[in-house]
C-alpha cells in the first residue's frame, strides 16, 4: 500500500516532526537526500534487462529506454546497447507493416 504525505506527516511523532521541521527551514537538505537517495534506487530497481538480448542492465551505468505505444497504454522497453534498440524497432516496424498489411486485406469486409 502506498501513503500519501499527508498519511506519513501524520504518522510521525512530535519528535521527528520538530526535527523535520527544523531541517525544512534550514533549506531542507536532510529530507532532500533522503528522497533523493529513495528515487535513485527505485530508478536503479527499474532497469531491469535488456528487452533484446536478456542481459541484465543493473550494473550498466549507461543504458537505453523507448517508450512506445498508446498514450494511455505506454510500453517501456531498455537496451543495453544501441545495436540492441536497433533489432528491436526492427522488430517493432515489422510488427507494425504487418498489422497495416491485414488492415488492407481485411478491409474490404469492414467497409463503410
Ligand atoms: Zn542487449
Amino acid at each position: 500500500m502506498k501513503f500519501k504525505v499527508r498519511d506519513i506527516v501524520d504518522s510521525i511523532d512530535e519528535n521527528d516532526l520538530y526535527k523535520m521541521q527544523a531541517d525544512l527551514s534550514k533549506g531542507g537538505l536532510f529530507l532532500k537526500k533522503i528522497v533523493d537517495d529513495k528515487l535513485k534506487s527505485m530508478q536503479n530497481e527499474k532497469k531491469g534487462f535488456c528487452s533484446t538480448c536478456g542481459q541484465s542492465l543493473d550494473e550498466k551505468y549507461k543504458t537505453y529506454t523507448l517508450l512506445f505505444g498508446p498514450e494511455d497504454f505506454k510500453k517501456k522497453a531498455s537496451f543495453c546497447e544501441l545495436d540492441c534498440l536497433e533489432y528491436f524497432l526492427a522488430g517493432l516496424k515489422k510488427i507494425n507493416e504487418n498489422i497495416k498489411h491485414n488492415d488492407l486485406k481485411h478491409g474490404d469486409n469492414n467497409g463503410i
